[in-house]
């Protein structure tokens, strides 16, 4: 992408409703413009960071075997009638009339909707298990949105839903989904610990919150579990026949700690421990039959037994985690994206367009760059080389190709890391191996 051509309205100022560096961020690298209180709309650099997101969410999701499917935003007052929760969801929900007085609702949270679908096609054992996710916007009428997409009105939430026979079943659905939280967040450079929680408006008894230890972050955390993710990520895990022993391993000592947020029960020495502030990122839920058995969602077991489906549902903020990763990526200068969801790989500078040498050896590296199938982002524009190293470091892709009129005459061009500013000179043939 040639960034004379990109839609990219950058913001100089810091804008003042900005609290926190990930909003002030991505309000000034123009990913996201403000369309009311915590509604946004997204621009294409923060799109393909969301993009990417998603994508990494979505592969977890399909490895750990969710099914991926698409419900509605809107759903029928009645079905949260069923269920009990239009008295109980309070003024979170919007709610809303169509042209015939009928009641909708803009979903905050798709457990009836799902149940609905199962519950008309699943009737027998040999149909579970099953898990459904789908990654849709949602709305929920914050009393104070705040901090950009971190607490928005309007988010994108990927949102699984598990259905089985029977509690044993409906456990080793619920690790499953677990395991695959840990490693989607992984994949994005972030360490999430795994807290137990409260269930919410959304019920239950076993439920735990992931937590990326920030700052800014509204949630409490007191023990670093970073011992959990060595296991965790080492291996190529086949879900059905080493989940159960790991899982066996990690609970004993993990259970040891959560079943009392006890810091002294933590399996790490003390000097480790930490009392900290994080942001969830993600929450998970086993909450059996509340569903089900008012919404009628049974299946006959196998001797015959008609029983209401043992169920769980498992949240991940998409929308909020670009915020999460923003806050765990930047310095002074702007963001600093891991690889794997960064929008581009890989920036382009020519210092010197006006000078043909650069502009043709930098002309000849993008061409070459997209041919070998780089995500490269060229600022091919007539401005100067302080605004254009200004403007790279504060979208924070994690490499810059420099080309100036010093290296052009050799034929080399500098590699830039934005994370740690180091500098290396290299032939284009190099930079194009590397980012193919
Ligand atoms: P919170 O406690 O932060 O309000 P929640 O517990 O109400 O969140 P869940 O029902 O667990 O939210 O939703 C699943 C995930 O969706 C959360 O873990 C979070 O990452 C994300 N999420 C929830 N509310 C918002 C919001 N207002 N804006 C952006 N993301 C959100
Ligand atoms: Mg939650």
């Amino acid at each position: 992408m040639r960034l004379s051509r990109y839609f990219l309205p950058l913001m100089r100022e810091n804008p003042s409703e900005a609290q926190i560096a990930s909003h002030r961020l991505m309000l000034r690298a123009g990913m996201i413009r403000q369309s009311s209180a915590g509604i946004y709309s997204w621009l294409p650099l923060g799109q393909r960071v969301l993009k990417k997101v998603e994508r990494i969410v979505r592969e977890e999701q399909d490895k750990a075997g969710a099914q991926e499917i698409l419900m509605p935003t809107i759903q029928p007052a009645e079905l949260w009638r069923e269920s009990g929760r239009w008295e109980d969801y309070g003024k979170e929900m919007l709610r809303l009339r169509d042209r015939h007085e009928r009641e909708m609702v803009y979903g905050p949270t798709n457990e009836e909707q799902v149940t609905e679908i199962v519950r008309a096609s699943i009737k027998s054992y040999r149909d579970l298990p099953k898990n459904l996710y789908h990654i849709q916007w949602k709305f929920r009428d914050e009393l104070r949105p705040r901090f950009g997409v971190m607490r928005g009105r309007e988010f994108l939430m990927k949102d699984a839903y598990s259905f089985d026979l029977d509690q044993k079943g409906a456990k080793h659905s619920y690790n499953k989904m677990f395991f695959a939280y840990l490693r989607t967040f992984a994949r994005m450079g972030l360490k999430a610990i795994p807290m137990r929680a409260d269930t919410g408006p959304i019920g239950g008894d076993l439920s735990h919150e992931f937590i990326v230890l920030s700052e800014t972050g509204e949630s409490q955390v007191y023990c670093d579990r970073a011992w959990l993710e060595a296991d965790i990520l080492s291996a190529e895990v086949d879900y059905e026949s080493d989940l159960e022993p790991l899982f066996a391993r990690w609970t004993r000592r993990y259970a040891a700690t959560e079943e009392k947020h006890d810091p002294a029960l933590c399996p790490l020495p003390p000097e480790k421990l930490v009392a900290a502030r994080g942001i969830e990122v993600g929450q998970t839920f086993y909450f059996g039959t509340k569903y089900s058995a008012p919404m009628g969602a049974f299946a006959a077991r196998a001797d015959g037994e008609s029983v209401p489906l043992e169920m769980g549902s498992y949240g991940i903020g998409v929308s909020r985690l670009v915020g999460a990763l923003i806050e765990a990526n930047h310095d002074e200068e702007g963001i600093i994206w891991p690889q794997s969801v960064a929008p581009f790989a890989v920036g382009l500078i020519d210092l010197r367009p006006g000078e043909e040498r650069c502009r043709a050896l930098a002309e000849d590296l993008y061409q070459k760059l997209l041919a070998a199938g780089a995500e490269v982002l060229y600022d091919d524009r007539e401005e100067s080389p302080g605004a254009k190293f200004a403007t790279m470091d504060l979208i924070g892709l994690p490499f810059q190709l420099i080309v100036g009129p010093r290296g052009a005459a050799q034929g080399r061009v500098e590699l830039k890391e934005r994370r740690t500013g180091a500098r290396s000179e290299i032939s284009p043939q190099n930079a194009i191996e590397r980012f193919s």
